[in-house]
């Protein structure tokens, strides 16, 4: 099986894709921020910072080299416009597959914003937490011992921006996909949302 998961930034794909993951026995390719923060390559950083989406061509690189050969498969975070979906199928089908299903996150603006400046990363193993709905036990400190951060794209400005990258060009992939699209409530408790998805997946 081969699965997208899609949804504005803050709207919870992270912690549900690892359960997904595991549920349903898929390699989680990470999401090209994950990589790129891993990487810390000056010139991605600077798209980063700002919000802006890196150039294609080295998102593509990266993703597919994650992927390889594996059968089955959950993305997050790839692809993020027509683009990049047209390079995913061109890449699928080259191989004799293709995407299963495409879940959707729907999540308010309001809602991201709130989510996102509380939203605090592990500078070690980049676990996420959120200070008021999923608070470390420790103040400041991942359960690895790693020191909380909060990211430089999370402050108010720069989500604002990417939220708006979101709605111009990572939305219309919700038609690109529709044949495929499973919507789910994004706004619900983690387990909840996950719940959904599973009945989703298993109809
Ligand atoms: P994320 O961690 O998914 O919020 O991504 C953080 C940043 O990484 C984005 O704001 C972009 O600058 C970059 N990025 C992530 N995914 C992509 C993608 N599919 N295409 C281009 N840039 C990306």
């Amino acid at each position: 099986m081969i699965l997208l998961i899609l949804g504005p930034p803050g709207s919870g794909k992270g912690s549900q894709i690892e359960k997904i993951a595991r549920k349903f026995n898929l390699k989680l390719i990470p999401s090209p921020g994950d990589l790129f923060r891993k990487i810390g390559n000056s010139e991605v950083r600077k798209y980063i910072a700002s919000g802006r989406l890196v150039p294609d061509e080295l998102v593509a690189k990266l993703i597919f080299e994650e992927i390889g050969d594996t059968e089955n498969f959950i993305l997050e975070g790839y692809p993020r416009n027509i683009s990049q979906a047209e390079t995913l199928k061109n890449f699928l089908t080259k191989r004799n597959k293709k995407l299963d299903k495409v879940i959707y996150l729907k999540v308010s603006e309001e809602e991201i914003i709130n989510r996102i400046t509380n939203r605090r990363i592990c500078s070690r193993c980049g676990r996420n937490y959120n200070l008021i709905t999923n608070p470390p036990k420790e103040e400041g400190k991942c359960e690895c011992g790693g020191e909380l951060i909060q990211r430089e794209d999370d402050r108010e400005e720069v989500i604002r921006t990417r939220f708006n990258i979101f709605r111009k060009q990572t939305e219309v992939l919700l038609d690109y996909y529709k044949q495929k699209l499973i919507v789910i409530d994004g706004e619900q408790l983690i387990q909840k949302v996950f719940e959904d998805i599973c009945k989703e997946l298993v109809k």
